[in-house]
């Protein structure tokens, strides 16, 4: 048995069709964290449906509205990217209720992950990119509402920039520590830190810089990635993005957004990690998070390997490492 909580439900699936997000991914990602006897069937628990009014500490009245009532514009529905159907809006609100109970259980028990979740796209008043809801900033809202936390960090590791994350929480003060305009000299291959932040959320992304989306709201710390990059650059651009960060602000939470598309066979991304490399990318996270004493809560966002069995291995490897360095057998 795991010392944390993963959470889960069989209607994390998407109604989506033949498509290039791979909406069986969940429930193979269940199936294989059995199989491998890495987690067994009290190690999960299930989510309920966000309430709408957790929905709305993040959405507005009039794209909830729209939501539920099936009114989304042409045009709402093509930058989606996913076809609107009520069974589809059902899966994102629980996705939510999924990530507002993984922070639940993450401040009780220092991780938790949620087998689902991550949708970064999603801005207060629309939908893009796969993402209808933004389930992080809706935990992060609802625990913040709830007074179990009061500053919360997002470090999101999807190989695309977390554009809705960086709108919601888009503050206006200067970053207290400045930062060179490019990375430390100890790096062999080009990149970008910009740092900025403000409020009561901190946020860190490292994306591909030639990548989707094409205009990119700062984020509190935003690591421009180039196209190919290999896994020990990738790591020391996370280590470097992750001690500044932490100099700047102290978080009550720390939401990991670990998305599996920086692999070098993503059908949507363009670096170079192994699956190796990836697995360290998660451990540092949580190391880092341990060593501190940071409560970790986890969502998977993205994740397009030309084999599916690949994005179901990175997304497993994220439990196997939580459970190397937060304690249990693996
Ligand atoms: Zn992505």
């Amino acid at each position: 048995m795991l010392p944390f909580k993963l959470i889960y439900s069989d209607e994390y699936y998407l109604p989506i069709g033949q498509h290039v997000f791979p909406a069986e991914k969940y429930r193979r990602v269940h199936e294989r964290l059995l199989e491998t006897k890495v987690a067994d069937g009290s190690d999960f628990i299930t989510p309920q449906p966000a309430s709408d009014q957790d929905i709305l500490l993040v959405h507005t009245p009039q794209y909830v509205y729209k939501l539920k009532t099936g009114t989304l514009s042409a045009r709402e529905e093509m930058e989606l990217e996913i076809p609107y159907s009520p069974e589809l809006v059902h899966a994102f609100w629980l996705a939510a209720g999924g990530s507002v109970l993984a922070a639940d259980c993450a401040l009780k028990d220092g991780v938790a992950i949620n087998i689902g979740g991550g949708f970064h796209h999603a801005f207060p008043d629309h939908g893009e990119g796969f993402c209808m809801i933004h389930d992080v900033a809706v935990a992060i809202r609802r625990m913040q509402r709830d007074n179990k936390i009061r500053t919360a960090m997002t470090v999101d590791c999807d190989v695309h920039h977390g554009n809705g994350t960086a709108a919601i929480f888009a503050g206006t003060h200067t970053a207290s520590e400045p930062l060179p305009s490019s990375g430390p000299s100890t790096l062999g291959r080009p990149g970008m830190m910009r740092s900025s932040h403000t409020g009561n959320v901190f946020t860190i992304s490292l994306h591909q810089e030639n990548n989707y989306p094409a205009f990119k709201p700062p984020s509190s710390i935003d690591v421009d990635l180039p196209d190919g990059i290999t896994d020990d650059d990738y790591l020391a651009w996370l280590d470097n993005a992750l001690s500044s960060g932490l100099r700047q602000f102290t978080p009550d939470l720390i939401c990991y957004i670990a998305g599996a598309d920086p692999y070098r066979e993503d059908q949507l991304g363009g670096l170079g990690l192994t699956i190796a490399g990836l697995k360290k990318r998660d451990e540092l996270v949580f190391r880092v998070a341990k060593t501190r004493g940071i409560p970790v809560m986890v969502t998977y966002a993205g994740g397009y390997g030309r084999r599916v069995e690949d994005t179901v291995t990175l997304h497993c490897n994220t439990v196997v490492s939580a459970k190397e360095v937060f304690g249990g057998q693996v």
